[in-house]
């Protein structure tokens, strides 16, 4: 089996794809109110160009892909482009990040596709928080799509929270309470500074580490061990997944490799599990690579150099020169990102994570 291994000893398996810079929403922490510049569509990558790269990179050691956006779920003909990544073999899982609006609608026809999961994104549970927060968006759609999204089994469903002080930290016992009563996963997700909107980023904040404190109300939280399962018959949580969670001689396991820190507690269907950028570096296990809607690889969130993939295809590009433009990729991924060493803010990289697909 092939292996992209990176100067740090790190296997990278996993690839993120923005199909998309376009979004339905304008969350308060990823666009201005304004929206962003869209790209125009030629500078988007099309379907065949994205299946090229992706089936390029699973021959080198890539086996989870995730679609992500801006709103993945606003490009047509996403269950055909799905359709046909899953007949690439090795290629073992294919994953959405999804705002939840559309997803209703489509969540059936992405399962018969082979979508194998998604993460749902949520940030209130308070119909008017919602709508300030995305600017705009329908909590009863999103709550609908979570129900469609369990009905079409596309498990584990991983609810992404991200914790915004003033506007969803007093909800941290109403988004937990989800996973008591359903078989979801609740990640709350430490804000990362996008200089965005009209708050300051220290106002903002709120760290995993105060989001604990108020849920060690509910009960112990028990970690999850994250690390591969030898023959694990996946559980309760998950089918033939490569990041399922399962059950195995009492006690759960995260298989795979994951960014969340993941717990459970007594009584509860789901799991609660914090993913913190910000406080707590997981760079040394990091295992992506990504790829933005205009064709640009990136092989760490926040550093702006990537390799341009669009401009290699276009000029005729053959896939051995993409592989090789991957291995750089792999290659030039730096040991650490520095958002925690540096004052609450001051990261040097300006973006939008509906550019970049977060
Ligand atoms: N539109 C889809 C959605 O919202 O799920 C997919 C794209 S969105 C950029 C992917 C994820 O990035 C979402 O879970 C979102 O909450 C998260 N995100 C965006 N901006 C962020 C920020 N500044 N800090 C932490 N997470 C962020
Ligand atoms: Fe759109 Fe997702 Fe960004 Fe919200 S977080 S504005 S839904 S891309």
């Amino acid at each position: 089996m092939n292996k992209l291994i990176d100067s740090f000893g790190r296997r990278i398996d996993y690839l993120r794809v923005s199909i998309t810079d376009r979004c339905n929403m304008r969350c308060i922490y990823c666009m201005p109110p304004e929206g962003i510049l869209h790209r125009p569509h030629d500078q988007i990558l099309s379907f065949e160009e994205i299946y090229r790269i992706v089936n390029t990179a699973v021959m080198l050691g890539i086996s989870k892909v995730r679609i992500t956006g801006g709103e993945p779920l606003v490009r047509k003909d996403l269950n055909l482009f799905i359709k046909n990544l899953k007949r690439i073999k090795g290629l073992n899982e294919i994953a959405l990040t999804t705002n939840g609006a559309h997803l209703k609608e489509h969540a059936f026809s992405l399962k018969e596709a082979g979508l194998d999961r998604v993460n749902i994104s949520l940030d209130s549970l308070v119909p008017e928080k919602f709508q300030e927060i995305t600017r705009g968006g329908s909590l009863d759609k999103v709550l609908e799509s979570i129900e469609a999204a369990l009905l079409a089994g596309l498990w584990p469903i991983k609810i992404n929270v991200v914790l915004l002080r003033g506007f969803n930290d007093s909800e941290i016992i109403s988004f937990a309470d989800l996973a008591r009563s359903k078989p979801v996963h609740v990640r709350f997700i430490e804000y990362m500074p996008t200089h965005m909107g009209k708050h300051s980023y220290e106002e903002l904040f709120f760290s995993s580490v105060e989001a604990r404190v108020i849920l060690g109300s509910l009960g112990e939280l028990m970690p999850i061990e994250n690390g591969a399962l030898p023959g694990l018959s996946p559980g309760f949580f998950g089918r033939n997944t490569e990041s399922a969670i399962g059950f195995c001689g009492g006690r759960m396991y995260n298989r795979g490799v994951s960014a969340a820190k993941s717990f459970r507690i007594k009584g509860f269907h789901g799991t609660i599990g914090f993913i913190s950028p910000v406080s707590e570096n997981f760079c040394s296990s990091c295992n992506k690579l990504r790829l933005t809607s205009d064709g640009c690889l990136r092989s760490c969130l926040h550093s702006s150099k990537s390799i341009d993939l669009k401009a290699a295809i276009r000029n005729g590009a053959s896939d051995n020169d993409l592989a090789v433009l991957i291995r750089e990729a792999v290659d030039s991924k730096p040991r650490s990102h520095h958002l925690g060493a540096e004052p609450a803010g001051a990261s040097s990289e300006h973006f939008s994570m509906c550019q970049i697909g977060g």
